[in-house]
């Protein structure tokens, strides 16, 4: 099998990166702003180290720091849409993705697009009228919380409430799935987990997650989290996390992380895992590792994960799926 021409051929998703982070100004020690378009060695994304990774589509995050929530958030959110912007206005090469027939044709045109997501639900700050505000702005998904509670859900981070979605956390999910927005699972607590499958009524997904039967971290998912998904139609984002691939520092690898692959695939089936890097969004402040043992040095070794699943015996069609496919006819079900 010819993995290398699959991995050209394919159309690529990355469920999460952080890379905006990167890209804004921040008031950290030693912190260097990146510049998107040049080819560094500092973190793991920038737009040649995409091209060279084969990515089609990148989902980017506007994380909301916590040093603005709860008040402020949207104003944050503004800000980091605006950098997002300026580096569309600035490259013919990359462009912004409110579908999948937007990623379908950047791939023929030989671009590379993105699709916005919001990480942390404080960002529509209570207001439904924001959450369409940034619709139009081209939001197409959102993670409810990050770690702590916010007047949604409960974060992954809240171990005592046990809460499920709060009444406007309720009407949330069903406005988001009214105008077309994905519904992200990840960073909730397992309490407000279930109460967003019982909720919801179209697929959602959980953009970047691992299984907790292979590394027992509360960000992972259960069995059961991960079939309560499928059944919806959802997808799961694998990420590359040294902390979420495995317990133990010294076991992370390509390799260790290809075994969440084929554990979502055994528990769930081939049509619901695909990639959700979380790039940019762990290591030092600079953006370097900061595991010895990593998954992927930066996104430019992609390909490495296709010789990885063709070497584990996965067809080429098996393969097109995880590397993009189901993220596309998630995509298109969901944002049309
Ligand atoms: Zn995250």
């Amino acid at each position: 099998m010819d993995a290398q021409r699959i991995h050209r051929e394919s159309i690529i998703i990355d469920a999460h990166c952080d890379t905006l982070l990167s890209l804004m100004d921040r008031p950290w020690p030693g912190y260097v702003k990146r510049d998107f378009f040049t080819r560094g060695d500092r973190g793991h994304i920038d737009l040649p180290r995409l091209k060279e990774g084969g990515v089609t589509c990148q989902v980017m995050a506007v994380y909301i720091e916590p040093q603005y929530k709860p008040v402020r958030s949207a104003r944050r959110a503004m800000e980091m849409l605006d950098t997002f912007y300026s580096l569309v206005d600035e490259s013919e090469d990359f462009t912004l993705a409110t579908c999948a027939r937007d990623i379908e044709e950047a791939k023929a045109a030989g671009k590379t697009c993105a699709l916005l997501s919001i990480e942390g639900g404080e960002a529509v700050e209570g207001s439904l009228a924001l959450l369409r505000g940034f619709y139009r702005l081209g939001v197409r998904a959102m993670g409810l919380t990050w770690n702590q509670r916010n007047d949604i859900a409960d974060g992954v981070g809240e171990k005592s409430a046990g809460s499920g979605l709060t009444d406007f956390g309720v009407s949330l999910v069903k406005e988001m799935e009214r105008i077309g927005m994905l519904v992200d699972v990840s960073h909730l607590s397992d309490s407000s987990f279930w109460a967003v499958a019982k909720v919801a009524e179209r697929p959602f997904i959980a953009s970047h997650s691992n299984c907790r039967a292979l590394a027992s971290h509360p960000r992972n998912l259960t069995d059961e989290q991960i079939e309560a998904i499928a059944k919806k139609g959802g997808v799961i984002g694998v990420v590359y996390c040294p902390a979420f691939v495995d317990d133990s520092p010294e076991n992370v690898s390509l390799k260790r992380l290809c075994d969440h692959i084929d554990h979502i695939k055994s528990v769930a089936g081939i049509d619901h895992v695909g990639l959700g890097s979380d790039f940019d969004g762990f290591g030092s402040p600079l953006g370097g590792p900061d595991a010895a043992k990593v998954v992927l040095k930066d996104v430019s070794e992609l390909p490495k994960l296709t010789e990885e699943l063709a070497s584990r015996g996965y067809t080429e069609e098996e393969i097109r799926k995880v590397l993009g496919g189901n993220w596309l006819r998630v995509y298109r079900e969901v944002l049309g």
